[in-house]
């Protein structure tokens, strides 16, 4: 049996271990650095490393490491043992605040988009006390920040740090107005719900795209797929059960609050969301996650697959980013209350978000834009690339009545009667579950439901931090100075409706009738990487960034060199891959099919000609046209990819050209190699099917 309560957080210094094990004074310092963002002193750093260092000792521990998250997307170790040599050829095992506090990675072959020149390619990282340190695997993990040595920010989590001191600094001054001076500071929350796909490790194995790529770049579609909406959750097969069990158990031991588990709507996909909790804890668990996800699914012989779109044709994975913001007193300022239309704080903090998200659609966009993203949004199973906000028909209600001064009618809320005597009434949600608006209100928090499932949620969670951090600063300088300040914080609730009104969307984004109508709006649809990257760099986001402190001028075109130029090498790697599939392995299996058919057909006709050999001759036919035609465009690809080097130097048009034209040729050699398979003998084709991969755990 699992006793929970027993493995919750055994493997992690959390605040238990940290009360049991610290002097008192160095305890008492160290929570108010968590608590309230204050420096730490160096005796207490040097308290808090030896008990650190004890503690792990006996958790099986020799080593410890900076744990960062680069650029590069995945998170990022150097393991340091403990040991010191203690002059008579025996070694004592040390650690010392300095070792904890800052660490001297080689950080050359990071990427840094062009910061950094080489000679100055030292890096440093630097402990985040306010996430919690682990014992994994025998080493010691010190979550950190990373930077280079002249202080250029390198990885995603001090831009997180950042905005999150921001959005908490212009809330307080927010939450004045309303009398609250007593509020130390605000947090905000993120639940990130986690999709992915799990297959059987053999039939992995088999296919060099999953391995090279993480996606299937060549497959014919099985005879069933999702449309039965049998799997969506449907009762959960033994083998995932027990892959799921087993992931419980190692989750809830690092301190991860692992809650809801269920089967998502295609075959073979699954979820996984924890509790709530403060952003950047949420987003370091999230990035344990996808690891443990991973190796949690090879002990059982199973591959979690992470990627956004590892199978055409059945709904790829994303990730739902649900954020909120709430007071150091344990107040939602999310929370609508009963009467929303009387809650005029609530409706100031919404008026900042909806005018955020209306001015920064571009930033908000281009956090979720990744190559496996592209093949997502706007393809009927996730959010379209425009972004828009949802907010039920209630709250509609509410900001309707607001912009056309009009008296808001409390809607009588009606129960929904299932008909059934044991089942309580519902009162029927308020909130509704558009599952189709890439930021949706839900009752008490929005959830930003554009992500990808293998993306590190800190980039759209700096997004959004500074993005409000922003209007509720405007919002501030204004309301501070004027007199009558609660004539005024209407007013301004008032107009910001007005003007903003555009960027509300209830209805069906998945819709045609959407992207027309989005366009009559004048709101942005920035359908791929290359389009969306571009706004990364453009003066008015830069302003956002550098006012808010939270990026610099070349921070961010560094971000924008390293994003884009990743997106052309994973198409490049994507391409290569391709056309190593066709040549060495599908051009060889289907001429031996065909083999196979003319030397069965040429028997047949020395027997006797009276047989007939009409079926070989149609397949033979078919399958010899359509492998000149796949052999023209592997070509064809290849001549292009060549283009695509001589552009290298200008990263922008080279992107563009990996959309435009590569991954195009891409399509195209694709089709025709699907249609192949669905004419070749099942023995001959060299790879595992759709239908055995998806119905194969
Ligand atoms: P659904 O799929 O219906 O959206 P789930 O239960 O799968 O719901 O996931 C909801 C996620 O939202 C969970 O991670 C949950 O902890 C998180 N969540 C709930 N309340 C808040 C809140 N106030 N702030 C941030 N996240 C929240
Ligand atoms: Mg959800």
């Amino acid at each position: 049996m699992v006793k929970v309560p027993e493995i919750f957080g055994s493997k992690v210094f959390n605040d238990d271990v940290m009360k049991d094990r610290l002097p008192k004074p160095a305890y008492k310092a160290l929570k108010s650095t968590i608590e309230n963002g204050e420096t730490l002193d160096s005796n207490i750093a040097n308290a808090v490393a030896h008990a650190m260092k004890e503690w792990a000792i006996e958790m099986g521990c020799t080593h410890y490491t900076h744990w960062f998250q680069p650029l590069t997307g995945v998170t990022a170790e150097k393991h340091d043992s403990f040991i010191t040599p203690d002059g008579d050829g025996k070694v004592i095992m040390t650690f010392g605040g300095k070792e904890l506090i800052k660490g001297e990675p080689d950080a050359s072959s990071f990427p840094s988009g062009g910061i950094r020149a080489t000679f100055e390619a030292r890096g440093y990282t630097a402990w985040d006390p306010t996430s919690p340190a682990f014992a994994k695997d025998g080493t010691l993990y010190i979550p950190t920040a990373f930077a280079s040595y002249t202080g250029e920010v390198l990885d995603k989590k001090t831009p997180l740090l950042r905005s999150m001191e921001r959005i908490s600094n212009e809330a307080i001054r927010i939450l004045k107005l309303f009398g609250k001076d007593d509020v130390k500071r605000v947090i905000t929350n993120v639940g990130p719900e986690q999709e992915y796909f799990l297959i059987d490790k053999e039939m992995y194995d088999a296919r060099p795209d999953l391995i090279y790529t993480g996606r299937t770049l060549f497959g014919a579609k099985a005879p069933k797929g999702q449309e039965l909406d049998d799997h969506y959750f449907g009762s959960i097969k033994t083998r995932v059960k027990q892959f799921m069990a087993e992931l419980d158990k190692e989750l809830w031991s690092y301190g991860i609050l692992a809650k809801t588990k269920h089967n998502e709507v295609a075959p073979s996909q699954h979820e996984i969301a924890p509790v709530f909790t403060t952003t950047n804890i949420a987003v370091d668990q999230n990035e344990l996650m996808m690891e443990i996800l991973k190796k949690t699914a090879e002990k059982l012989d199973l591959v979690c697959l992470l990627h956004e779109k590892p199978f055409a044709g059945v709904n790829g994975s994303g990730k739902h980013n649900n954020w909120s913001l709430v007071t150091s007193d344990g107040e939602n300022l999310l929370k609508p209350g009963k009467k929303p239309e009387e809650n005029i704080q609530f409706l100031l903090f919404l008026a900042a978000i909806i005018k955020g998200v209306d001015e920064y659609q571009d930033l908000l966009r281009l956090s979720v834009a990744s190559a496996g993203n592209d093949h997502r949004l706007g393809a009927n199973e996730a959010p379209p690339a425009i972004m828009s906000v949802f907010l039920g028909d209630q709250l509609d209600a509410v900001v309707h009545s607001l912009e056309f001064g009009e008296d808001y009618e409390s809607e009588k809320l009606e129960n929904m009667e299932l008909g059934v005597e044991v089942l309580p009434t519902l009162r029927m949600d308020t909130t509704d579950r558009n599952r189709t608006s890439p930021f949706a209100f839900t009752g008490n928090r929005f959830e930003f439901r554009s992500l990808g499932s293998s993306e590190n949620v800190a980039g759209p969670n700096i997004m959004l931090n500074t993005i409000v951090a922003q209007e509720l600063k405007e919002f501030a300088d204004h309301l501070e100075t004027v007199k009558d300040k609660k004539r005024a914080i209407k007013r301004l609730i008032v107009s910001t409706f007005k003007k903003h009104d555009r960027i509300i969307f209830n209805g069906d984004n998945y819709s045609k009738e959407w992207e027309a109508e989005a366009e009559r709006r004048g709101l942005l649809n920035l359908k791929c990487v290359p389009q969306a990257l571009k706004y990364v760099i453009n003066e008015k986001n830069i302003t956002l960034f550098t006012e808010n402190n939270v990026l610099t001028r070349e921070e961010l075109k560094a971000r924008y060199d390293v994003e884009l130029e990743n997106y052309s090498k994973i198409i490049n790697i994507e391409a290569l891959t391709m056309i190593d599939m066709a040549k060495k392995d599908i051009i060889p299996a289907v001429t031996e099919y065909i083999k196979t058919l003319t030397d069965t057909a040429l028997a047949k006709q020395e027997l006797s000609t009276d047989i007939p050999i009409v079926l070989e001759k149609k397949i033979i036919t078919d399958l010899s046209q359509n492998l000149v035609c796949f052999g023209d465009k592997v070509i064809e690809l290849e001549n292009d990819l060549e283009k695509a080097g001589e552009l290298s130097e200008d990263i922008q048009a080279y992107a563009d050209f990996y959309h435009d034209v590569v991954l195009a040729d891409m399509e195209a050699l694709r089709a025709i190699g699907d249609k192949m398979e669905s004419q070749t003998g099942s023995e001959y084709w060299p790879y595992p099917s759709y239908g055995e991969m998806l119905f194969g755990v």
